[in-house]
């Protein structure tokens, strides 16, 4: 089987799906790797060290038309899927909930699309290939780090001669992988840290880190299938925002991570919470994304200064400003998935597995995720982008 690695299409993407640890991996349980020319190089990795670690280095129309399975981050571009081919194997984070046309044009060029983002990830054997986890790790610490170099102010309590400085005062909102990274980070600088979720069983979490958990009264709890939250109802959404802005205001820095899988990430500060909010505070918004994100106006890889002062960031792709340590992650996840799904270094599929039933999207020109499968085989309604 030849696994071919592609450089990303998105332009702000700088990590690369397998690093050369992978390469040598991968060509040890018998795969043959290629990989294209300068698919590292926005995470410093260079040809030289691909082929050292086994790889045949190749331009990328070379690369598309000898390739079996093609491994990347995000979703392929134009150009990729206009070269798939039938029988091809397609493994990334593709975003299948919300790209109904990715979906549908890889069943129609009969590849087998498998995405890393629908891993059943309690099931104890799929831990190593956790890409989100890794990579919203990643993101959460970023986040905690970026906040404290754009305050203005001190992370931790200082006693100098020059006079005392008061710890800063974190609220970390959703408190899944990431938000739990950001609470971690943010109490080693030495800021006093409070975390939020709708999720009952974030409380012990949040706590287990030295940080206060923050209790809403006017929502309950919200806990939805496989340990994600529920969508919550636009009364309840409301509700939400007009207590969450109380606490807001009285906090130096605010992080948000909260999702919901497919959905448009809700929001959680509000226009008139950051209004609260004293001048030189700082915002950093982890949901934001093209479907909108967790504060209102914030918009992704955009930094916004509101009237009042506040510095919002609309910091949706971080893992992709860490690409070295990303890339390593990822690389781990989506290599041991490959070997997941191989037999005698052919694809030996077999979707009784419920691990391999969660992250298959299409097969043999279907859709055949349950998920996103119609009876008819075509693709389903998939608009992810809801009220
Ligand atoms: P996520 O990225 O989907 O969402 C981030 C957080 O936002 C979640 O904690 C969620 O509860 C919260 N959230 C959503 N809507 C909210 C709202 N309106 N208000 C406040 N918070 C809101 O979540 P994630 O980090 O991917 O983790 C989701 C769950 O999966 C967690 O329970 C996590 O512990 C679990 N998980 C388990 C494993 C495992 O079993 N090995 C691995 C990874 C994650």
């Amino acid at each position: 089987m030849k696994v071919a690695v592609i450089k990303e299409a998105a332009p702000w993407e700088r990590r690369v799906a397998l690093v050369p640890e992978g390469v040598a991996k991968l060509c040890g349980a018998g795969l043959e790797v290629l990989t294209e020319a300068g698919a590292g190089d926005r995470s410093w990795l260079a040809d030289e060290a691909y082929a050292e670690a086994g790889a045949t280095v190749l331009a990328r129309d070379e690369l598309l038309a000898a390739a079996d399975a093609l491994l990347m981050v995000g979703p392929p571009d134009a150009r990729v899927t206009a070269a798939l081919r039938p029988g091809q194997l397609v493994i990334g984070l593709l975003a299948p909930l919300t790209s109904p046309d990715l979906v549908a044009t890889a069943a129609k060029a009969g590849v087998t699309a498998v995405s890393l983002d629908l891993l059943p990830r309690t099931l104890p054997r799929a831990q190593p290939m956790d890409a989100l986890s890794s990579q919203a790790s990643i993101a959460g610490y970023k986040a905690a780090v970026l906040a404290a170099g754009e305050f203005g102010r001190f992370f931790p309590l200082l006693i100098t001669a020059a006079g005392t400085a008061r710890p800063a005062k974190v609220l970390v909102l959703g408190a899944g992988v990431a938000g739990l990274q950001a609470i971690g980070t943010a109490r080693r600088l030495g800021a006093v840290v409070t975390g939020y979720d709708v999720r009952p069983a974030a409380r012990a979490e949040v706590e287990s880190l030295g940080a206060t958990f923050l209790e809403l009264t006017s929502v309950g709890p919200a806990a939805g299938e496989g340990g994600y939250a529920r969508e919550l109802t636009g009364e309840e959404r409301q509700a939400q925002q007009d207590e969450l802005a109380g606490h807001i205001g009285r906090h130096d820095v605010v992080i948000t991570t909260a999702q919901v899988p497919g959905r448009r990430p809700p929001v959680l500060v509000s226009a008139d919470a950051l209004k609260e909010m004293a001048a030189g505070s700082v915002v950093v918004d982890m949901g934001a994304s093209d479907l909108g994100g967790n504060v209102a106006g914030s918009a992704v890889d955009q930094t916004i200064v509101t009237e009042n002062g506040v510095t919002v960031i609309g910091a949706g792709r971080l893992p992709s400003s860490m690409p070295a340590a990303a890339s390593a992650m990822y690389s781990r996840n989506i290599s041991s998935l490959l070997l997941y799904l191989v037999k005698d270094g052919e694809l030996a599929l077999d979707l009784s597995d419920d691990l391999q039933a969660g992250v298959v999207v299409t097969r043999d020109g279907s859709v055949v995720h349950p998920a996103l499968a119609t009876p008819a085989g075509g693709a389903a309604d998939v608009d992810g982008a809801a009220d």
